[in-house]
C-alpha cells in the first residue's frame, strides 16, 4: 500500500465530455503533463494515471501515487501509430502488422526500446511497452501534452482497476494533480500485452484482442506460461505478473467445471463459511442459499464479463462482502482475459471440488 500521509495534494477534478471535448479543459490537462505533473484520464480499456513518459521525475510520481513497485514497468501511450518509431530501435514485421490491424485500440506492443525511453518507464528492461489508445479524451490529451504519456491503471496498486471516474476519485483524490472524469470505460479490462521481440510473438497479458484475433494477422502466437495453466507461473514473463493484482478487500475463491460441479462446490463452501457471502456468477445463477447472501451476475457473454468485472468487484466491497465465490466462465479464446483477472484477484485460490 502507498505510504501513509501521501494523500495531501490538492487534486483538480474536471468533468469532460467524450463526445464534445471542451478544448480549454484538454489544454489545462496537457499543461499538467508538460509541467511534470500527474493526470488520470479515461481510456477505452480502463482509466489510466498519466505523466510525461520521457521525464523520469514525472514518471516517478506515478509510482508514488499508486504505491506501485518500481520494478513493474509502465506502458507508453502515443497519439498516432507512427510515433512508435521514436520509442524503438527495431520494429519487427509482426509488430508493424499488429499495429496496423489493431491501433488505435486495446493492444500493447512490447518492443526494443530506444535511448529516449527512461529507465524508470521500462524498469531497466531492454524493452518498452507501447499503446495507441482509441478513446477521444486519451487521444486529445496525448496530442496536447505533446509527449508519450506513461500510464498504468489509475488505481491504488493491488486493487481492482478503475472503470469509472468515481473509482479513480476514490483511489487517487489527494494523490495526483488532476483527474479527468468522463464516461465509463467501454471495455473494462486492460489491454492485451504482446511481446513482439519473440518469434512467434508471446501474449503476456490477455485482453479484448484475443490470441485468435492476433493469429489472423501474424500467424502463430503463443501464450506465456501461467495464462492458461490456472496456477501461479514460476518464471513470470512480465514483471507485473508476480504482484497481487485486481484484488478487492474480500477474499475471492474460484470454481471451475460443469454447472453441477460449481453449484455443489459453492453450496458446500457456503455451509462452512461465516460472514457476508457473495456469489459472482457468469451464466448460471445460483439461488440465494441464505437471506443475507449477495448474488451478482457478470452478464451473458465474455464482453459483458470483461465490462462488468472490476466494477462488480468494487461494488461487492461496498456492499460489505467478506467472501466472494466466483463461477468462472468455461476456458476459451474469448474468456481468457476475464479468467486471468479472476485468477489474479483470487490469488489462484479455488474451492475444493465436492466429489
Ligand atoms: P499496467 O500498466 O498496470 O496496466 O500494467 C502494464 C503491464 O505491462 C504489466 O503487467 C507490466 O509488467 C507489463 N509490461 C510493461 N512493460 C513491459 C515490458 N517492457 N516487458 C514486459 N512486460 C511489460
Ligand atoms: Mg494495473
Amino acid at each position: 500500500m502507498p505510504p501513509a500521509g501521501a494523500a495531501d495534494k490538492k487534486t483538480e477534478i474536471l468533468e469532460i465530455d467524450a463526445r464534445n471535448l471542451q478544448t480549454d479543459l484538454v489544454e489545462r490537462a496537457g499543461q499538467v503533463i508538460r509541467d511534470g505533473g500527474t493526470c488520470a484520464f479515461p481510456t477505452e480499456t480502463v482509466y489510466g494515471l498519466g505523466a510525461d513518459g520521457l521525464n523520469p521525475d514525472a514518471v516517478r510520481k506515478i509510482f508514488e501515487a499508486k504505491g506501485r513497485p518500481g520494478d513493474n514497468p509502465l506502458i507508453l501511450h502515443i497519439a498516432y501509430p507512427e510515433q512508435i518509431a521514436l520509442l524503438t530501435t527495431e520494429l519487427t514485421e509482426n509488430a508493424r502488422a499488429m499495429a496496423e490491424a489493431f491501433w488505435p485500440g486495446p493492444l500493447t506492443l512490447v518492443v526494443r526500446r530506444s535511448g529516449i525511453v527512461p529507465d524508470t518507464v521500462s524498469a531497466g528492461l531492454e524493452t518498452v511497452a507501447v499503446r495507441c489508445p482509441s478513446h477521444p479524451v486519451a487521444h486529445a490529451l496525448i496530442l496536447q501534452a505533446d509527449t508519450p504519456i506513461a500510464a498504468p491503471s489509475a488505481n491504488l496498486s493491488g486493487s481492482p482497476s478503475p472503470t469509472s471516474g468515481e473509482h479513480v476519485v476514490r483511489d487517487l483524490d489527494g494523490r495526483v494533480d488532476m483527474i479527468l472524469v468522463s464516461d465509463d470505460s467501454q471495455i473494462g479490462v486492460e489491454s492485451t500485452v504482446v511481446d513482439t521481440t519473440k518469434v512467434p510473438p508471446v501474449i503476456l497479458r490477455p485482453g479484448r484482442i484475443t490470441k485468435e484475433d492476433l493469429e489472423a494477422v501474424v500467424g502463430e502466437v503463443r501464450l506465456s506460461e501461467g495464462i492458461t495453466s490456472g496456477a501461479e507461473p514460476e518464471h513470470p514473463a512480465s514483471p507485473g505478473m508476480k504482484y497481487t493484482h485486481y484484488s478487492p478487500r474480500a477474499e475471492v475463491y474460484l470454481t471451475d467445471g460443469t454447472d453441477e460441479e460449481t453449484e455443489r462446490a459453492i453450496r458446500k463452501a457456503c455451509e462452512d463459511a461465516d460472514g457476508t457471502i457473495a456469489i459472482l456468477t457468469t451464466g448460471p445463477v445460483t439461488e440465494k442459499l441464505r437471506d443475507d447472501m449477495i448474488v451478482l451476475s457478470l452478464g451473458d457473454d465474455p464482453e459483458q464479463y470483461e465490462h462488468n468485472l472490476f466494477s462488480e468487484l468494487r461494488r461487492l466491497d461496498d456492499l460489505g462482502a467478506d467472501r466472494i465465490f466466483v463461477r468462472m466462465p468455461a476456458a476459451g479464446d474469448r474468456t481468457l482475459a476475464v479468467r486471468d483477472r479472476l485468477m489474479h484477484a483470487a490469488g489462484y485460490r479455488f474451492l475444493p471440488k465436492d466429489e
